[in-house]
């Protein structure tokens, strides 16, 4: 009976294949699901990876040595101490740590109790060639001054100094360090820098670092104000780019720190497609 011989062959084949497949699926678990993409991954992403991020810093900090070089070169004897005023975070701090550590959380949008946890944690470290600049700068004199905006409460100055101190940056003293933890306003300790020194440059990552007038709220204002001082970036304004906060968030949302909402969501999306304003 060749014909009912080679049924039970095909049943005995298929049987053996089916005790396969239900061994291979006891073995077998769900691949985790991928997480939902978080709207930051992006922006972090090049902070973390790319070159480019990096190359800008040292573009930044090569353009700034270039302008001290000149400005102590036109120099006169007796003439003001030159000065630079930098902020901290995200212009000679690197801050990419604390990033990482957000989206590890699976937040999506600056969060400031854990920005305050996170600085005591003293994971900032210096940004590409940022060192080397302001070593360049006290070895030549030009004094370093740093304004920055941060409010981590009572101990907010101490650990902004001893984060300068500890990565070996120069003129890190009571001096030369300004921490503004009521306001965001730095016009007012620049002027008094420049009341005593020749302010050569200021370098931030954030327009409102060189000049309050910048404090607008509004997309199309920012760009306004900034496009009449085109003349002055690369000379006396070096920006370093960052792609994950500053004002240009408060010109977006009308708030320099979001929250984390369906509605603030789809304004990410609108002013990715250019309708922000
Ligand atoms: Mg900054």
């Amino acid at each position: 009976m060749p014909r009912r011989l080679e049924t039970g062959q095909l049943i005995t084949s298929s049987a053996v294949a089916l005790l396969t497949l239900l061994s291979a699926c006891s073995n077998w678990s769900p691949a985790p699901a991928a997480k939902p993409a978080n709207i930051l991954d992006v922006a972090v992403a090049w902070k973390q990876t790319a070159a480019e991020y990096e190359a800008l810093y040292y573009q930044a900090y090569n353009l700034a040595q270039h302008q001290v070089e000149h400005a102590l070169a036109q120099q006169l004897p007796g003439g003001q101490t030159l000065a630079v005023i930098l902020d901290l975070d995200d212009t000679l701090l690197d801050t990419r740590d604390y990033w990482a550590q957000l989206l590890e959380a699976d937040q999506d949008f600056f969060d400031d109790p854990s920005w305050d946890a996170w600085i005591p944690l003293n994971r900032v470290r210096a940004a590409p060639g940022a060192l080397e600049f302001l070593n360049f700068c006290a070895v030549h004199g030009v004094e370093v001054f740093y304004v920055t905006s941060r409010d981590q409460g009572d101990a907010t100055y101490q650990y902004a100094l001893d984060q300068l101190i500890r990565l070996g940056f120069p003129y890190a003293d009571t001096n030369h360090l300004t921490v503004l933890r009521e306001s965001s306003n730095k016009q007012v300790r620049q002027n008094e820098i420049a009341s005593s020194h020749k302010v050569v440059l200021l370098m931030g990552d954030n327009l409102n670092d060189f000049s309050r007038v910048y404090y607008v709220d509004n997309v199309t204002d920012r760009k306004a104000l900034m496009r009449q001082d085109k003349a002055l970036f690369g000379t006396r304004y070096i920006l370093l780019p960052n792609p994950t906060d500053g004002h240009w968030i408060k010109a977006i949302f009308g708030d320099s720190e979001p929250s984390s909402s369906d509605e603030n969501r789809r304004r990410w999306h609108d002013a990715a497609m250019g309708r922000g304003s």
